[in-house]
C-alpha cells in the first residue's frame, strides 16, 4: 500500500499574482518577505493587496535563521495578524511558513527544530508566492531553518505545515540573475531525483519527479543564458512546483544533507550545494534504483543512467555550476568533518546504504 497527500490549493500561470486578492483571509495579513532584491515585485503585490490591512516583516535573510522566525513570530502575535503571506524565495517562504505555524502556539523554534516538540495543530493560514523557482516551498509542509550558533539546518515539517495556496506566477522569476537562476534550477533537479529513488517514493511521485527533470534538462541551460524567455521561465517554475509536491511527501534522501554544510561553511548557493553530488551519488545508487533512473532517462530521449549522467554533467558545466569540492577549497583533510556534518537521518530514505564510512568515501571521490 502507499498514500499520497498534499493539501495545498495550487493557482498557477502569468500574472496568477494578480489575483491573490481572492485568495486572501478576513482580518491583518503578516507579509514575509527578503531584504533588498524583491523590492519592485512586492511594491506591485502591495497594489494588488490595495486597502487590504497588513504589516510587513521583509527582515528574512538568505538560509532564514531561528531568531528571524522568533521576530516573525513576536510580530504577528504583537500586530494580531490572522494569516500570513510569503513571498520571495524559498528563505522567506520558509520563514512564514514557520511563523504561520508556530504563531498560535507556546513553542520555541530551536526546540521545536532539535527536540521535534509536537504541534499537533493547524496554524495559521499561509499563503506562499514564490519569486524564484527552485524549492518548491510553496507546495511542501517543511521549513528549513537555520540555527545559526551551531551551524545547523534543520527542517520544520508536520502534516499541519502545508500552506494553504500556492499562488505560483513565472512572472515574477523574470527578474532572477542568472546565477539564482542557474542555482535554483539545479535545486529543482536535484529534489526530483531524489524524490525519484527515495524508499517513500510512490506512483504519483516518481511520475512527477520524472516529469520534472526532463523540464530542467530542457529548459535550464537556456533560461540561464536568457532570462527572458518566457517559456523557459514558465518551464522551470512549473517544474519547481511539480518536485515539490513529489518531495512534499517523499522528502530528500542523501545530496541534501551532503549541502548543509557547504552553503553554511563555504556560502555556496542552496541549489548548487545539492547538485555537486549529484552524479557520484546517481552511479552509487544505481543498482539499488535502476528501473527508475532507466525509465527517467528513456523519458529524456536519453538510452541509460550513464547517458543521464553525462547529460547532467553537461548541464552543470553550461551554466558554470561548481562539480568538484576542491572549487569551495575542500580537501582531504576536511572529509572527516564534512562526513559528521553531512551525516544526517534523511540518509535512511536512500536507496543505497549509507553509514559514515560510505559517505566518507562518496565525498573523497567528490573533490
Ligand atoms: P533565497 O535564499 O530565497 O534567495 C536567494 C537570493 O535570490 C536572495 O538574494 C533573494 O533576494 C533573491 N531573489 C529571490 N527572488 C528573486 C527575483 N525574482 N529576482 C531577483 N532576485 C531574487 O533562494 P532560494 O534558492 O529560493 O531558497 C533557498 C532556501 O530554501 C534555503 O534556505 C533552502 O534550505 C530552502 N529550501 C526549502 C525547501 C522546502 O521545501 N521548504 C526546499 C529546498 C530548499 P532577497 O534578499 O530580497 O530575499
Ligand atoms: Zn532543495
Amino acid at each position: 500500500m502507499w498514500s499520497f497527500y498534499n493539501p495545498v490549493k495550487i493557482h498557477f500561470g502569468w500574472n496568477a499574482v494578480n489575483s491573490i486578492k481572492n485568495f486572501i483571509y478576513p482580518g491583518k495579513a503578516l507579509i514575509v518577505t527578503g531584504r533588498s532584491s524583491t523590492r519592485i515585485l512586492l511594491k506591485k503585490l502591495l497594489e494588488y493587496l490595495k486597502t487590504t490591512p497588513y504589516v510587513l516583516f521583509d527582515n528574512v535573510e538568505e538560509n532564514p535563521s531561528a531568531q528571524t522566525v522568533e521576530a516573525g513570530i513576536e510580530l504577528c502575535r504583537r500586530e494580531n495578524c490572522s494569516y500570513v503571506i510569503g513571498f520571495g524565495g524559498g528563505s522567506p517562504l520558509d520563514c512564514g511558513k514557520a511563523i504561520a505555524f508556530l504563531a498560535d502556539k507556546n513553542v520555541n523554534v530551536l526546540d521545536v527544530m532539535y527536540k521535534r516538540v509536537l504541534v499537533e495543530k493547524t496554524g495559521l493560514p499561509f499563503i506562499a508566492v514564490p519569486t524564484t523557482a527552485g524549492t518548491g516551498s510553496e507546495v511542501t509542509p517543511y521549513s528549513i531553518i537555520t540555527d545559526t550558533e551551531n551551524k545547523k539546518k534543520i527542517s520544520i515539517a508536520n502534516i499541519n505545515s502545508f500552506p494553504q495556496t500556492a499562488i505560483v506566477d513565472p512572472e515574477l522569476t523574470i527578474s532572477k540573475p542568472s546565477k539564482i537562476t542557474a542555482s535554483c534550477g539545479l535545486d529543482v533537479l536535484t529534489h526530483a531525483v531524489e524524490s525519484a529513488w527515495s524508499k517513500n517514493s510512490n506512483e504519483i511521485s516518481r511520475a512527477l519527479s520524472v516529469w520534472a527533470v526532463k523540464l530542467v534538462l530542457e529548459n535550464l541551460e537556456k533560461t540561464v543564458k536568457d532570462g527572458t524567455n518566457k517559456s523557459g521561465r514558465e518551464n522551470l517554475m512549473l517544474a519547481s512546483m511539480i518536485a515539490g509536491v513529489a518531495i512534499s511527501g517523499t522528502g530528500t534522501t542523501i545530496n541534501h544533507p551532503i549541502s548543509y554544510p557547504l552553503t553554511l561553511y563555504k556560502g555556496l548557493a542552496h541549489g548548487f550545494a545539492c547538485a555537486i553530488s549529484i552524479s557520484e551519488i546517481m552511479r552509487y545508487n544505481y543498482p539499488y534504483c535502476r528501473e527508475i533512473l532507466d525509465q527517467m532517462a528513456f523519458f529524456c530521449g536519453l538510452n541509460s543512467n550513464e547517458q543521464l549522467i553525462e547529460r547532467i554533467e553537461n548541464l552543470l558545466k553550461n551554466i558554470n555550476a561548481p562539480t568538484k569540492l576542491s572549487q569551495m577549497g575542500l580537501g582531504e583533510n576536511d572529509l572527516e568533518w564534512l562526513t559528521e556534518e553531512s551525516f544526517s537521518k534523511n540518509v535512511e530514505r536512500n536507496p543505497a546504504p549509507v553509514d559514515k564510512k560510505i559517505l566518507y568515501n562518496l565525498l573523497k571521490k567528490m573533490i
